[in-house]
């Protein structure tokens, strides 16, 4: 809940870092291999109360960077007049591949419409992934954050990509997005 000051400004910072973060055994039996995508038992909005989506994004990254044995992915939505993010789901331990249809079928079915995507970089890369590229312009829209063990949080959308391939004559397939991520380090505009 944001609370208003005497001059009606919002003043109290929606991150809350004392609520209790998602962990593996509040997921589903059917998701609790240790290698398989955890999808939470109960979805909800973990947090809300922020003026912009990646202000929730950054939230969420600020929670959940410091775990670092998987990646965790959560998705943006609008609360009221402003965004949250939802409970989130875990990668398997140690993965670098997350299969996150599972979660996203889960959020939907949930009844929540999901406005941009967000999850952790534990390891591995701390820029934006090929993988990550390639959904972005497979998905064609949206927005998709991500989160290094850095806490540096970067925001990247399918025009930017399209763009940098573009500028450089590549292909917008999945050699195209490979050669973005593996030679130049895909970083997207960093959120402040
Ligand atoms: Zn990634």
């Amino acid at each position: 809940m944001a609370m208003l000051s005497a001059a009606g400004i919002a003043c109290a910072d929606p991150c809350d870092l004392d609520v209790p973060r998602f962990e593996p055994t509040l997921a589903t039996v059917a998701t609790s291999h240790p290698r398989s995508t955890r999808v939470p038992r109960t979805i909800e909005v973990e947090l809300a109360g922020f003026a912009t989506r990646a202000e929730a994004a950054k939230c969420f990254g600020r929670r959940y960077h410091e775990l670092r044995r998987a990646e965790y992915i959560t998705a943006i939505v609008q609360v009221g007049e402003g965004w949250g993010y939802l409970t989130p789901g875990k990668g398997g331990r140690n993965v670098r591949k997350v299969a996150t249809a599972p979660l996203f079928e889960a959020y939907r079915a949930a009844g929540f419409r999901l406005f941009a995507l967000a999850h952790t970089h534990p390891y591995g890369t701390p820029h934006f992934s090929d993988v990550d590229l390639a959904a972005m312009l497979k998905a064609g829209s949206g927005e998709f954050y991500m989160t290094n063990w850095r806490n540096e949080t970067w925001r990247m959308d399918a025009t930017m990509v399209s763009d940098q391939l573009e500028a450089r004559a590549w292909r917008a397939n999945e050699r195209g997005v490979r050669r973005l991520a593996r030679h130049l380090g895909f970083e997207g505009e960093r959120v402040e």
